[in-house]
């Protein structure tokens, strides 16, 4: 197969690309690196059926030859990015998502819309079924990410039920790894960078807020299946295994032993309360689930982000 990997520069991208390449498909990254990194696809770039191109996929771009499958990953993904980039991020899921589904129709390529636990707000159902249609504050500060979402989800549907196209969704829920950006503002990156750095870990409101943490190699896994597949989706990927942001702080804390402690901090506007996907239905049609628990997902994470060069507190950190 041909895949291309829209946003395949970035943290779940190039984890994408590097599995996609490592089962023997070619991958044509598409990116205007505005989040993702030359160093994440770097040991990439002399692999056999591996190309990059540098582009905006909300603007005109070129792609030259077969196309069998389209993965849209590209959009700022964390909300100190879209937070800085509200329009690039709505402009990513709206001309960027329809750009690449007219991609895929042109070649009658399978398409997949990375798509969000976002979707579903600040959600007053627990856990979060595909069923769940959501709370999302659509003039919020959030919003620009959340609706661009679901703005994607419904071209992506429209393009299936009017144009025939094999298209699918699905919603992932937060997941870590290694190369997530030290300063992407994402909780795990940010307790991850302040424990290495014996500093607090800034806990946003009183850290009682649940997320449910997925590392990236399971992540990629429930990507590659959905890519495979023939079904619309949408798909809840994520790790059911729901944690309040204290127990995380305190986790990370204890695997690296700093003395940092934590700092209390007020918890950001429309900042949901809980999240914790069901999976049943990806583990039914993708024979998906995860498997990697999060202390040993973080070990990892911890390992690869001490090895890193980078200075790791920048003069404007939040
Ligand atoms: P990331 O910021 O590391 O990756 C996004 C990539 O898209 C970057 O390489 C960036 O340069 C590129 N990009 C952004 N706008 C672009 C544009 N207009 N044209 C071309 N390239 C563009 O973020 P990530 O965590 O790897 O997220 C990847 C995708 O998965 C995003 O669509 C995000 O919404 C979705 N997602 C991620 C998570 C998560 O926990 N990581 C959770 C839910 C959804
Ligand atoms: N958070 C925190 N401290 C930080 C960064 C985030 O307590 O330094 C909290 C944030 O308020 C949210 C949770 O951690 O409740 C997850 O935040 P993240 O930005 O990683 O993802 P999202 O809110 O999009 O799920």
């Amino acid at each position: 197969m041909r895949v291309v990997v829209a946003g395949g520069s970035g943290f779940l991208g190039s984890h994408l690309c590097e599995a996609l390449l490592s089962r023997g498909d070619s991958v044509c990254c598409l990116d205007n690196f505005s989040s993702g990194r030359a160093a994440n696809i770097a040991h990439l770039l002399a692999a056999p059926g591996f190309e990059c191109i540098t582009c905006d996929v909300t603007a005109r771009f070129r792609v030259l030859g077969h196309v069998d499958a389209v993965a849209h990953l590209a959009s700022p993904a964390s909300p100190y990015d879209y937070h800085n980039h509200p329009l690039e991020t709505l402009a990513a899921g709206s001309r960027g998502t329809e750009n690449l589904l007219q991609l895929a129709l042109r070649h009658r390529a399978r398409f997949v819309l990375a798509s969000t636990s976002e979707v579903y707000g600040d959600p007053q159902v627990h856990p979060q079924d595909e069923d769940y249609w959501g709370h999302v504050n659509p003039i919020g500060p959030r919003s620009v990410y959340d609706e661009a979402k679901r703005y994607a989800e419904a071209l992506t549907m429209a393009y299936r039920r009017t144009r025939d196209a094999d298209a699918g969704i699905v919603r992932i829920f937060n997941t870590y790894g290694p190369r997530m950006r030290a300063h992407d503002g994402r909780v795990v990156s940010t307790f991850v960078r302040q424990a290495l750095d014996g500093q607090a870990l800034t806990l946003y409101g009183d850290g009682s807020q649940t997320r449910s943490f997925c590392y990236v190699e399971d992540m990629v896994r429930g990507l590659t299946a959905m890519i495979d597949s023939p079904h619309p989706g949408p798909f809840n990927l994520g790790n059911p295994r729901e944690r309040t942001v204290r127990e995380l702080a305190e986790l990370v804390l204890l695997l690296t032993g700093s003395p940092g402690g934590l700092r209390f901090l007020p918890l950001p506007v429309d900042d949901p309360v809980r999240r914790r996907p069901v999976i049943d239905r990806a583990h039914a049609e993708l024979g998906w689930h995860p498997q990697v628990p999060l202390d040993e997902g973080l070990r990892r994470t911890l390992a690869w982000c001490a090895e890193q060069p980078e200075p790791r507190v920048p003069p404007s950190d939040r």
